[in-house]
């Protein structure tokens, strides 16, 4: 009881903690010129200018109609909404990793340009400087990523995290998350192929 307590008081000083830390700013999303160009399911889908749908699910290398859920959704014709079943199947596929089933979740992904847009969102939402090329962001329900960088297993822990905020009413602490993030991207990786040799026997 006593532990629980203590435990729960801990939580609470982590939580205002990371608050304090990276106080985010409010800003609304999409921003004016990156027009909202697909709807999935699960996603919003933004795409910034010059990167189109086609790029983006070619560095994916991501079947949709593999997902025994979308194998019977023949309904994707245009290329937005192939990138938009797509990223649905992938959402699912996270889900049954984590093994954490959210059917009423929708939020949002945008595909910038590199990693210095991320880098350029991440200083206007948190003021700080940052390196790597993706992130979430809970207070909008976003991930941004870059498209140059862009890969299957990072865009996997992303929506592993977007899962895990969801799905819990208080989100596990952040190394809880990257552990479980970092599961969801070696599943993936591990899946496709593209882990290193020594790791992937
Ligand atoms: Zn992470």
């Amino acid at each position: 009881m006593y532990k629980y307590k203590l435990i729960k008081n801990l939580s609470f000083v982590m939580i205002a903690f990371v608050a304090l830390v990276f106080p985010a700013k409010t800003f609304s999303w999409p921003r004016e010129g990156s027009p909202e160009i697909s709807q999935g399911k699960y996603f919003s889908i933004t795409l910034d200018k010059g990167i189109d749908a086609v790029y983006v699910a070619e560095k994916l290398n991501y079947d949709y109609l593999l997902h025994p859920e979308s194998a019977l959704d023949l309904t994707a014709t245009t290329h937005d909404s192939i990138l938009a079943k797509t990223l649905d199947s992938l959402y699912l596929e996270v889900s049954d990793i984590l093994d954490l089933h959210s059917y009423n979740y929708h939020g949002s992904i945008h595909f910038v340009k590199d990693q210095a847009a991320v880098r350029k969102i991440f200083a206007k939402y948190f003021g700080k400087e940052f390196s790597e090329r993706s992130f979430f962001l809970q207070e909008e329900n976003i991930i941004f990523i870059s498209s140059e960088d862009l890969t299957l297993g990072m865009l996997g822990h992303e929506i592993a995290h977007a899962i895990i905020c969801h799905y819990f009413v208080a989100p596990p602490p952040t190394k809880t998350q990257e552990v479980l993030a970092g599961y969801v991207e070696y599943s993936l990786r591990k899946k496709a192929g593209s882990l290193p040799v020594i790791i992937n026997q």
